[in-house]
């Protein structure tokens, strides 16, 4: 997977990618990550990538040359697969499914906005997708892309240490990780739960389902419903000696 970063502060990026799973993945040879300059893209004395906006108003906008220049030199020939993104809250949202999407293809061009973004002709040319980290509003687009570069690459074959790591991670079948536990045993009066010791896997196996499924019942609810589809009738049967009755579509629907 090649990722090309496209940004003003090209340093920023850097400075991020120093440690870490995504530094080691690098250093490997596992991924390419290479940081464009934007503004060795322009051609005037003070290197300038943005200017006023037409119809007035504040701020300033990214002028569609350097950034339409940026991402042609990029483009990989060799990455028949390739996507170019804009960062921007006016993205549709980032999420689990679209890093598993995104790892499909050969070459990711990131294109990081500063100011009040980028000139919409260029948006329009050359940008394949848009995507937003959230409802909020940062400064610039490269922290944005530093998440989007990690999501994806955690999910390569072969970057996680244990590969079981990332298929059992939050979101992965639509429900939180249930909770985990360290040394040591007792911890300001606060005890491990007794069948982490047991040494039966299926018991901490099934502690562990009936864990994440209370988490998410708790904390994001709205995530159950696509849960339930990939629950199984053992399962299902085990939440229910817990207590935990989930409603599915179908029981809805009587
Ligand atoms: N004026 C723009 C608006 O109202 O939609 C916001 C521009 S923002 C200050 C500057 C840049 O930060 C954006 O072009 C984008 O690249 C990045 N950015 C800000 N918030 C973001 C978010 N939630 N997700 C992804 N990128 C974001």
């Amino acid at each position: 997977m090649i990722f090309s970063i496209i940004s003003i502060f090209p340093a920023l990026i850097e400075s991020c990618l120093q440690d870490g799973i995504v530094a080691r993945a690098r250093n490997q040879g596992k991924i390419e990550i290479e940081v464009v300059n934007l503004r060795d893209f322009t051609h005037d004395r003070h290197r300038t990538t943005d200017d006023r906006p037409f119809g007035g108003g504040e701020g300033m906008v990214m002028t569609p040359e350097p950034l339409s220049q940026a991402v042609k030199d990029s483009a990989r020939e060799q990455a028949q697969n390739k996507r170019v993104i804009l960062l921007s809250p006016q993205g549709r949202r980032f999420d689990q499914a679209t890093a598993v999407e995104l790892g499909r293809e050969q070459q990711l061009i990131l294109v990081c906005g500063r100011y009040e973004g980028v000139d919409e002709r260029f948006r329009r040319k050359y940008v394949d997708d848009e995507l937003s980290v959230g409802d909020f509003v940062l400064s610039g687009g490269e922290l944005p892309a530093l998440m989007v570069v990690d999501a994806v690459t955690r999910l390569l074959p072969g970057v996680l240490g244990c590969s079981d790591s990332a298929a059992n991670d939050t979101f992965s079948r639509s429900l939180l990780k249930h909770p985990q536990y360290t040394r040591p045993r007792v911890f300001e009066d606060l005890e491990v739960p007794e069948v982490l010791f047991s040494g039966d896997h299926s018991r901490i196996e099934k502690f562990r389902f009936v864990e994440s499924v209370k988490r998410t019942m708790e904390r994001r609810p709205d995530l159950l419903k696509k849960a339930v589809i990939s629950f199984t009738k053992k399962e299902q049967r085990l939440l229910e000696a817990h207590g935990l009755r989930i409603i599915t579509g179908k029981d809805e629907k009587g």
